[in-house]
Parts: structure tokens; C-alpha cells; sequence
């Protein structure tokens, strides 16, 4: 193939927009972001999971405790109505007088017991509450992580997407500057390898990073100005310049 030197120097210049476009996309397909968003997603479920797990903890304490608290309510407003009785004088009986004695004795048991398994409810209740109440602060903190990490890779996004528009309407005047037949053979290399010329730099093709054999260098020197030369090893359109080393 022949295409006029100037045309081959342009590929160089239309590899160096590609290039730069090509790293740019993988930058915003791949944000630095994006692993710790990830991990906080996962530990945002997990958390969410313990925490309703945990709120049913404190429900179920919540009630016990308010069963606890009534079921002594109860049981000492019974002591209260005997005890009213027997100081009003109500019970004349001495017999009736020493059951109601026996009674009063047996419910001031009994709400000694009751508050006891009401202090347990309720301390089994605090640790379950403050338990609830980490929980939700973690939760707190992972979604203010996850909101300041979006706002981080969308503000970069953002000036990455300007940065690539700005790059691709360079190229279309670039790309129109070299002849189809070379431009098709560029793309075609440029899909296969990652890129599709190189600058060949003292006697290295810059694509592959190897240098050619004097045999190679030789045939280059051969090849007039207008002949488009390939890299033998890694086939991109090899561009010729002064620093070439030939
Ligand atoms: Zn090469």
C-alpha cells in the first residue's frame, strides 16, 4: 500500500487522540470508586438485614417490658384494695383478718418477684436498644460514605465525559485527513491490537516495544517515502520520521 508520507504522520496524530479516548473510557467504566461502593452496597444490605433483624429484639422487649410493668400495676393494686380493707376496719373476722395477712404477705412476694424479672426485661431491653441504636448509626455513616464516593465519581465522570467529547470532536478532522484505503487498515489493525500505527524510534517500533533486526531495518531502508511499512511483529503501520534511526 502507498500513502503520502504527511497522510502516515497523520496516524500518529490519530493514535494519540485514540489512545487518549480509549483510556479515558476505560477511566469512567472503571472508577476508583467503584470497589469501595461495591463493599458498602454489600455491608449496606448486611446491616439493614441486623437492624430489622434487631428492631424485632427491642418490639418484642418493648411489649414484654409493658406486660412486666402491668403485670406488677396489677398485683399492687390488688395489695393496695386489701390493705384499704383491712384499715378501714372492714374485716371484723380475726379469722378472715390472718387469710387477708396470709395474702398480703403472698402478693408482696409475688411483686417482689415481678419486679425483679421487671428489671431484667427492662436492662435486656437497654443493651438490645443501644444495640439498635449502633446499628443505625453504622448505617448512617455507610450511606454518607456512599453518598460522598457518588458525588466523587460523578463529579469525575462528568469531567472525564467532557475531556472525551472534547477528544472525539478532534478526531473526525484528524481521521479526514488521512486517505480511506490507509484508514481502513488502521482501524482494522487498531481492533485487533489496541492500536493500529506506531512511531518507529531508533530502529524500535513504539507499538510493540521491540527493536528490528538489521535485516528488518534494511528492507525499511529499501521502501520509498510513500510505501506504507508494518511492523513485522506486532503488524501496525510502522510511521517513519527523522528520529526513525534508518
Ligand atoms: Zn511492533
Amino acid at each position: 500500500m502507498k500513502a503520502d508520507p504527511s497522510a502516515q504522520l497523520t496516524l500518529l496524530e490519530l493514535q494519540e487522540i485514540d489512545s487518549q479516548a480509549a483510556q479515558l473510557r476505560h477511566q469512567l467504566a472503571h472508577p476508583a470508586e467503584a470497589a469501595e461502593l461495591a463493599a458498602l452496597a454489600k455491608r449496606r444490605v448486611e446491616t439493614d438485614g441486623w437492624l430489622r433483624d434487631q428492631q424485632i429484639v427491642v418490639d418484642d422487649l418493648t411489649a414484654a417490658q409493658a406486660k412486666a410493668d402491668a403485670d406488677v400495676e396489677q398485683v399492687k393494686a390488688r395489695r393496695k384494695r386489701d390493705q384499704d380493707r383491712i384499715d378501714a376496719g372492714q374485716i371484723g373476722n380475726p379469722k378472715d383478718l390472718e387469710r387477708m395477712q396470709h395474702e398480703l404477705a403472698t402478693l408482696e412476694r409475688r411483686i417482689s418477684v415481678l419486679e425483679d424479672e421487671e428489671i431484667e426485661v427492662m436492662e435486656q431491653l437497654e443493651t438490645a436498644q443501644a444495640g439498635l441504636d449502633q446499628m443505625n448509626a453504622d448505617l448512617a455513616e455507610v450511606d454518607a460514605r456512599i453518598v460522598e464516593l457518588t458525588r466523587a465519581r460523578d463529579t469525575r465522570a462528568a469531567e472525564l465525559q467532557e475531556r472525551l467529547t472534547e477528544i472525539e470532536d478532534r478526531r473526525g478532522p484528524v481521521a479526514a485527513r488521512v486517505p480511506e484505503e490507509l484508514l481502513a487498515l488502521y482501524e482494522r489493525i487498531r481492533a485487533a491490537k489496541g492500536s493500529g500505527a506506531a512511531l518507529l524510534r531508533a530502529r524500535r517500533c513504539e507499538g510493540c516495544m521491540l527493536t528490528l533486526d538489521p535485516g528488518a531495518i534494511s528492507a525499511i531502508r529499501g521502501k520509498a517515502d510513500d510505501d506504507v511499512v508494518r511492523c513485522e511483529e506486532c503488524t501496525r503501520i510502522l510511521v517513519r520520521t527523522a528520529d526513525s534511526g534508518l
